[in-house]
């Protein structure tokens, strides 16, 4: 391995050690921690290990955490329904919708119904087009806009490298409105110059070596060859795959770790970031309520 490892474990640790004191300035100005609330459907092993360990973080930030269940024969309208009568709640501080969400109801209607002042994760219509309006990093941070964890948690992974990035190329392979569009534009407004591959790209081998940054984040067990990583590049690997009962990114980890500069693990890089960066975004809309 030639590679430097991107550490997300301590990064995180660090972002929820920052988010820990600013948890506890909400709860002392109004006498109640920030408060989210989480609407899941989390029917698999995994899915509810996950959701376990947001509830976990969060309180190890002392951040309240309510789990919604949704049953998978509840109707669309039922939930949409549940979700505006919590979220008018001057109580709660954050919605976040767990998804997938069961068949039968509408991902996207179920989002939109989120109050985007509540809007934990940044996926409404409202905050992805505030973020998408915004030039720059810094005026992201300023407008204190939730930007989606996963997509941020690429961004911050990147800057914690301390690499010049400025004018410098980057690829990210998967286009999805949660991880893939805000990562490139996150790292458009970082003055990258980036190019957004996906399912019908052509020559994705060629276009990713021509990165000095790889994002991968399309969903494929180390569909991304160590061979394409052009030498030093920084990798940062957002998948989450079984990949024969352990969990693996889309990178090809032994292979590219041999040509990057720096590479991000999986486990152990963008996962703990994302959740830490959700603590950040919950408190961020807690501190925006006031009383
Ligand atoms: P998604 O909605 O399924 O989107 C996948 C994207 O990848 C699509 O844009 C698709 O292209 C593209 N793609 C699929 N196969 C491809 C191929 N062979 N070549 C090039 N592009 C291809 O997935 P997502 O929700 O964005 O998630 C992406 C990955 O991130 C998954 O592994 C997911 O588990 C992981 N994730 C991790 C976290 C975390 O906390 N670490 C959070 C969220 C997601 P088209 O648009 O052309 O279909």
């Amino acid at each position: 391995m030639t590679a430097a490892l991107v550490d997300g474990t301590a990064l995180a640790k660090s972002l929820a050690a920052a988010v820990a004191p600013r948890a506890a300035a909400v709860k002392a100005a109004r006498g109640r921690p920030p408060q989210l609330a989480i609407f899941s459907a989390a029917q698999s092993r995994e899915a509810k290990a996950y959701l376990r360990s947001i509830e976990k973080a969060c309180a190890g930030v002392d951040i309240e955490a309510a789990t919604h269940e949704i049953s998978p024969s509840e109707g669309q309208a039922e939930v949409l329904r549940r979700l505006r009568r919590v979220q008018a709640d001057p109580r709660v501080d954050a919605v976040l919708v767990d998804m997938p969400l069961p068949g039968g109801i509408d991902a996207e209607a179920v989002t939109a119904a989120i109050d985007p002042s509540k809007d934990a994760e940044g996926v409404g219509s409202t905050n992805l087009g505030r973020l998408f309006a915004a030039k720059s990093y810094s005026e992201i941070r300023d407008k204190r806009i939730p930007v989606p964890c996963t997509a941020l948690a690429v961004a911050e992974l990147l800057r914690s490298t301390k690499t010049p990035l400025e004018g410098r190329r980057a690829v990210v392979v998967g286009r999805s409105t949660i991880v893939g569009k805000p990562a490139a534009h996150l790292l458009s407004s970082l003055d990258l110059t980036v190019t957004l591959c996906h399912s019908k790209t052509r020559d994705l081998p060629g276009e990713v070596a021509q990165a000095d940054v790889v994002v991968a984040c399309l969903g494929r067990a180390r569909f991304v060859q160590g061979a394409w990583i052009k030498p030093g590049a920084i990798v940062i690997d957002a998948g989450t795959n079984d990949g024969d009962g352990k969990l693996v990114g889309d990178v090809d980890f032994g292979p590219a770790s041999q040509r990057a500069g720096f590479i991000t693990p999986v486990p152990g890089g963008v996962g703990p970031v994302t959740t830490a960066l959700l603590l950040s975004n919950i408190v961020t809309l807690a501190e925006g309520r006031g009383r």
